[in-house]
């Protein structure tokens, strides 16, 4: 579905990735490991299409991205939910929610409805909340709400950046559930991902970067028997 090849990225005249090669097949969440600032943002922004690479091919579904504005991206069926969760703080849950539907392949009124009640339907909490400000939402809430308003647009692939960053361990918790039962429906996920015990849990393959570089791949083995793998991953 993603394949991603010799990709380098800079930030003027800092090389932040140095030839990346990575791939997420149908229905795979896959895990990309790895400490601040080797580079885990700057690919998920490169393939989103909000940095532009220097060199490298970025292929989906087994047409290239290369040149293609974000909003293009977005509806070939990659959803970028950010580290910074960008909900808008002014707007109410749903009109966040309407704002995300714009990047649906085919939107009339009805399949927004359509759409609208299965998000609700996932997210109880945002149906409670649905005429509530953004910014009047705790950061569990917010969190769901930046991925859901990408569920909206019906990806096929969604780049998730460090969800549960900041959030109290039960609220982490349910973003892994919500992570496990996209994978159930065939999903795929590039998840950043800091807590590697959890992410591997849903994850079912993995990759490690360090200093702008892949520098392991594999599957994420049984828990149990990670000991080894997650001594790999702590690059
Ligand atoms: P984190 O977990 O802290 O987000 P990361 O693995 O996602 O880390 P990136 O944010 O992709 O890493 O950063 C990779 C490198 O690029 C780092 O050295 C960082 O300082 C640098 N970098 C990131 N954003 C910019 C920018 N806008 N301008 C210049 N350098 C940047």
């Amino acid at each position: 579905m993603l394949e991603v090849r010799d990709l380098h990225v800079h930030y003027g005249l800092s090389h932040a990735l140095h030839g990346v090669t990575l791939g997420v097949g149908d229905g795979e969440v896959v895990g990309l490991f790895g400490r601040n600032g080797v580079g885990k943002t700057t690919l998920i922004k490169a393939i989103a299409g909000w940095l532009k690479p220097s060199r490298g091919v970025i292929q989906f579904g087994g047409k290239p991205l290369g040149g293609l504005q974000p909003d293009r991206i977005c509806r070939l069926g990659i959803g970028l939910v950010p580290e910074d969760r960008r909900v808008f703080p002014g707007l109410t849950v749903e009109e966040n929610l309407r704002l995300g539907f714009l990047q649906a392949p085919q939107r009339t009124k009805a399949l927004m409805a359509a759409r609208l009640a299965s998000v609700y339907a996932r997210f109880p909490r945002l149906a409670e909340r649905r005429r509530h400000a953004g910014k009047s939402l705790s950061g569990g809430e917010q969190q769901m709400l930046a991925i859901a308003r990408v569920l909206v647009g019906e990806p096929k692939l969604l780049l998730i950046d460090e969800p549960t960053e900041g959030l109290a361990p039960i609220v982490a918790e349910e973003i892994f559930a919500l992570i496990a039962s996209l994978r159930s429906e065939g999903i795929s996920v590039l998840l950043v991902e800091q807590h590697l015990h959890r992410a591997l849990d849903v994850c079912t393959r993995c990759y490690a970067m360090s200093r702008g570089q892949i520098v392991f791949e594999g599957g994420v083995a049984e828990p149990g028997e990670r000991d080894a793998l997650l001594a790999e991953l702590a690059v």
